[in-house]
């Protein structure tokens, strides 16, 4: 196509101005993996993890009843039973590693094991990673108490669960690239299970796309304010990513790309999946990488220069976290499964694999994307590099006003290149590979070209 000749250029885009949710026709595949999730075996995982009393990082790991060990070994042998019904796609491992007293919350020097599944993809040529987890681990009111019960339902049996089924259902496709499910200890330590695994990404060179935290995604009532809200989750992704060159810096102040980072776009990608394929459920997209000066197991992979975001329920309840179990007056205190929404986990699970799903079978993202600034122009010209890999059907343009949160239109077009009636001044864009089935890529914010 001539790109200099506007109007047969125009002629070949779609001018399909519409809301993003109705850009792409559901995947009959997503919707019939979503049917199998199922809030029985939510419950059921969570009621398990809890029968091992406590699942303190530094409690017992011989026994096979109680204690962190057991967990472990448990979790493992359930990805065990995906694996045979994958074919033996899926392999499973604990990853012990150690890690030395810190004087803080490891006392000791102690063994530490992430319990992780992989299921291997089919295209040997593409070196993508998508993970997802959530904490094995749990703690009582003294967080140094390994003996005490610390049932840890909701936090975090809950993401662990989430993290399972989507072990189990996705185990039996076949995807591209390579997904790794892990319930990952230490969480309540000092996030160390997590750090292990992003500094094994990180100097393996893995090519991690996306990773997906969940903790927390199981209660819907809020301590003290009693508000009760099962059709909201909060995903907290970070503003101004945190390993960034000085000349990544200008860049960013230049372009104004302050609430665009890459964790920030995977946010907002969750919540047009979620719209798209899970009724009666709302992603919160709160601009922070966590809670107000908190962190999560999403935390060491952003600090790793990885695109991470972390689920988590919309309201929490201060009586059933980090609490031992006891009565006071007449107050249940703890975090047991009696105080669990199944039906809210079984929710926000379902988003998590709608967007694990969509994200796993997505084409590579566009490269070079970039906007063209020579011209004092009304029109936005945006230009990209077809990715390698899987075949692309096109490219939607990601477009919103600079003061909206989400997306607001999204054009299709087929050619690597684009001329837009939308100012570069008085809106943001991005650009998103889909391939014929709507599956998407993360979207890529422009760089100026000059
Ligand atoms: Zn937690």
């Amino acid at each position: 196509m001539k790109l200099n000749t506007i109007t047969s250029f125009l002629f070949l885009i779609c001018f399909s101005l519409s809301s993003i949710a109705q850009t792409t026709a559901d995947d009959p595949e997503i919707k019939k993996m979503l049917s199998e999730v199922k809030s029985e075996n939510m419950e059921a995982t969570v009621r398990k993890l809890v029968s091992f009393g406590t699942r303190h990082t530094l409690s017992d790991t011989k026994s096979n009843t109680r204690g962190i060990g057991a967990a472990q070994r448990w979790v493992k042998s359930e990805f065990d039973k995906y694996a045979l019904a994958s074919g033996g796609r899926l392999t499973s491992v604990i990853d012990f590693f150690t890690i030395k007293a810190d004087g803080r919350r490891i006392a000791t020097d102690s063994q530490l094991g992430n319990v992780m599944a992989t299921l291997k993809g089919t295209d040997p040529t593409d070196d993508r990673v998508l993970i997802i987890s959530g904490h094995l681990d749990s703690r009582a009111s003294d967080v140094m108490d390994s003996k005490s019960d610390a049932p840890g339902a909701n936090d975090d049996a809950s993401g662990v669960a989430a993290m399972m089924e989507l072990a189990r259902i996705m185990s039996q496709r076949e995807f591209p690239f390579t997904l790794i499910f892990v319930a990952v200890v230490g969480e309540e330590q000092g996030l160390y299970g997590a750090k292990h695994l992003a500094d094994v990404a990180k100097n393996g060179k893995w090519n991690v796309v996306a990773m997906i935290n969940n903790d927390m995604i199981g209660n819907s009532l809020s301590s003290g304010t009693m508000l009760r809200d099962n059709t909201r989750v909060r995903v907290f992704s970070e503003a101004i990513p945190y390993l960034e060159t000085e000349a990544e810096s200008k860049m960013r102040k230049a372009t104004n790309r302050d609430n665009d980072s890459p964790s920030r776009q995977l946010a907002r990608y969750i919540k047009t999946v979620t719209n798209q394929y899970v009724e009666q459920l709302d992603i919160n997209l709160v601009y922070r990488n966590d809670r107000f000066l908190r962190g999560g197991d999403h935390t060491p992979f952003s600090q790793n220069g990885f695109t991470a975001i972390r689920f988590c329920e919309m309201n929490e309840n201060y009586d059933h976290q980090h609490q031992d179990v006891r009565k006071e007056n007449n107050i249940q205190y703890g975090d047991l499964a009696e105080f669990m929404d199944f039906e809210y986990i079984k929710k926000v699970t379902c988003s998590n694999l709608a967007t694990f799903s969509n994200l796993a079978w997505s084409p590579k993202a566009p490269t070079n994307v970039g906007i063209e600034v020579k011209d004092l122009t009304n029109f936005s010209t945006l230009v990209w590099t077809a990715p390698e890999g899987k075949s692309v059907y096109g490219y939607n343009i990601l477009i919103r006003e600079t003061s909206s949160q989400h997306w607001e239109k999204a054009i299709f077009v087929k050619d690597t290149k684009a001329e837009i009636p939308y100012s570069k001044d008085n809106f943001l864009f991005a650009v998103q590979t889909v391939d014929a089935l709507g599956h998407s890529s993360l979207p890529v914010f422009p760089v100026p070209i000059r």
